[in-house]
C-alpha cells in the first residue's frame, strides 16, 4: 500500500476481509431494519382468488357494453357478496350481484360496475354507463404468484416489508445476526460526560458518544467502552478485549504524536493492520486491520469532524457489509454547487461539510464556511458531504458536484 491509501483501494480491503455474520430466527415484529438471510416467497397467489376492486355490481360485459346515462341498463338483482362471504349465485344474462370491495367475482359474472354509476328501484339495477370487460376486478396472482420472491436475502426490511411478511404469512424470519461493536475513546485530556474539568487542558469527549449512535444507526450493537488513556499497560489490557467484539473501534492516538500509541498496541493484540492512512480530508490518520476471525479492527482520528467522515466513509459500509445487505454505501446525488470552493492542496479527496436542499428541479449544495476538521459545528449545521476529487483547487457556482448525504437528510 502507498502511504496515502486512495479511498478506493481501502474500501476494497475493508470489504473484501469480510463474511456476513451467521443467520438467526427473529419473530416478525423484530425484523426492522435487519437484514434478510433467506429469500421470503409468497404462500399463495395473491390476490388468491378474482376480486372486485370497488363497491358496485358483478354483470355480465354484454349486458352492460351499451349502457349510458341517457339508455340505462336495466338488471335484476340476485344477491350481494360482501367480503368474506361465503355466498355461492351464479349470474346468468339480465342479472346483477351487488358486490362490495375484496369481495370474489361471483360465478358468470365478467366485469363490476361501480355503485356510482348505477340506480337501485324496485329490486332493479339500472347501469349508467358502459365499461370494458373485466374493469374493476382484481385478477387471481395479478400482482404476486405462487413461490414468487416477494423479498430477496441481502435487504434490509423496512416497515411495508414487514406487512409484506405478514401477507405471506411468516411470523419468523430469517435474518443475520447483528455485528456487536466496541467503541473506545482514547486520550488523557478527554473528559467524560458529568467529569468535573480540573486543567482548562481538558476537553469533553464527544466521539464515543457520537460512534455509539452512529453504530446503533447503522443497525449494528454498539457496547460502550468509554475512555482510555494515554498509558500503554492500560490501554493495552483494553484493547485485549478486542476479541469479544465483531468490530472495535478506537478514536484518537493514531497520528504522528508521541503519544499515539493505538497504533502499536494493536498489534500487540493480533490485529494485522492493512492500512493506515488514507488520501481524504479530513480523515487522514485512519487505522484498519483485521483480527481473529474475520473481525474488524478501526482506530478513527480523534478530532470529532474526521472520526464521523470516517466512521461515514469506511465503518458504515463494513457494518452494513457483516449484516448481510446488499447495499452498503451512502446514496451520492448530483447538486449544483451554490458559491465557490477553493482549496490550496488538491492531492487528497476532499469530503467538505455541506448544505443540501431541493430546489425546484434539482438539489443545491452550499459548503459551509467552517471547515476544520475540530469543528463539530459543521456536522451539525452541514447535512452533507460535498466530494472535492482528487486534483481539483477549484470549483465554481453552478458547477455540478457529487453529493453525499449524511444523517438524516431526505
Ligand atoms: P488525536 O487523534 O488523539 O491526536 O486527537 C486529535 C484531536 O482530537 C485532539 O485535539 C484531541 O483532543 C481531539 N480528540 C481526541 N479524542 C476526542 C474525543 N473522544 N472527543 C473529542 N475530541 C477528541
Ligand atoms: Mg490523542
Amino acid at each position: 500500500m502507498p502511504e496515502l491509501t486512495p479511498l478506493e483501494d481501502a474500501l476494497k480491503v475493508v470489504l473484501e476481509s469480510i463474511k456476513p455474520l451467521n443467520k438467526e430466527r427473529v419473530f416478525l415484529y423484530e425484523c426492522l431494519g435487519r437484514v434478510l438471510a433467506t429469500d421470503v416467497v409468497s404462500d399463495t397467489d395473491k390476490p388468491l382468488f378474482d376480486n372486485s376492486a370497488m363497491d358496485g355490481y358483478a354483470v355480465i360485459y354484454e349486458d352492460i357494453k351499451d349502457a349510458s346515462e341517457d339508455k340505462p341498463i336495466e338488471l335484476q338483482l340476485i344477491g350481494e357478496y360482501s367480503a368474506g362471504t361465503s355466498e355461492s349465485l351464479k349470474v346468468g344474462r339480465g342479472m346483477a350481484v351487488k358486490i362490495f370491495t375484496g369481495a370474489p367475482i361471483p360465478e358468470g359474472a365478467d366485469t363490476v360496475v361501480p355503485v356510482e354509476y348505477t340506480e337501485l328501484r324496485n329490486g332493479k339495477v339500472y347501469i349508467k354507463r358502459a365499461f370494458n370487460k373485466g374493469a374493476n376486478i382484481r385478477l387471481r396472482g395479478e400482482d404476486i404468484k405462487e413461490g414468487e420472491i416477494v423479498i430477496p436475502r441481502g435487504r434490509e426490511l423496512n416497515s411495508y416489508d414487514v406487512g409484506m411478511i405478514a401477507s405471506v404469512n411468516r411470523a419468523i424470519v430469517e435474518v443475520y445476526r447483528k455485528p456487536d461493536v466496541a467503541i473506545l475513546s482514547t486520550g488523557d485530556e478527554l473528559l467524560e460526560l458529568g467529569e468535573i474539568q480540573q486543567r482548562s487542558s481538558q476537553i469533553r469527549s464527544s466521539n464515543h458518544h457520537m460512534l455509539y449512535s452512529l453504530v446503533k444507526r447503522a443497525g449494528a450493537t454498539p457496547h460502550q467502552l468509554g475512555i482510555a488513556p494515554d498509558e500503554p499497560s492500560m490501554l493495552l489490557e483494553t484493547l485485549k478485549a478486542c476479541h469479544n467484539y465483531d468490530i472495535f473501534i478506537t478514536t484518537g492516538g493514531v497520528s504522528m504524536g508521541e503519544k499515539d500509541y493505538v497504533q502499536y498496541l494493536v498489534k500487540e493484540v493480533g490485529v494485522d493492520v492493512k492500512f493506515h492512512k488514507l488520501r481524504i480530508k479530513p480523515a487522514k490518520p485512519v487505522l484498519f486491520g483485521t483480527y481473529g476471525d474475520g473481525k474488524l479492527f478501526f482506530g478513527l482520528p480523534g478530532n470529532p469532524v474526521s472520526c464521523a467522515v470516517a466512521f461515514d466513509l469506511l465503518v458504515y459500509p463494513a457494518i452494513k457489509s457483516m449484516m448481510g445487505a446488499k447495499e452498503v454505501f451512502k446514496r451520492k446525488v448530483k447538486a449544483k454547487l451554490v458559491g465557490g470552493f477553493k482549496r490550496r492542496d488538491a492531492k487528497r479527496r476532499e469530503f467538505a461539510r455541506a448544505r443540501l436542499w431541493f430546489e425546484e428541479n434539482y438539489y443545491l449544495c452550499e459548503p459551509l464556511k467552517k471547515q476544520q476538521s475540530h469543528m463539530l459545528t459543521s456536522m451539525v449545521e452541514g447535512n452533507a458531504y460535498m466530494i472535492v476529487y482528487e486534483g481539483v483547487s477549484e470549483l465554481r457556482e453552478g458547477n455540478w458536484v457529487e453529493v453525499v448525504p449524511f444523517g438524516d437528510c431526505p
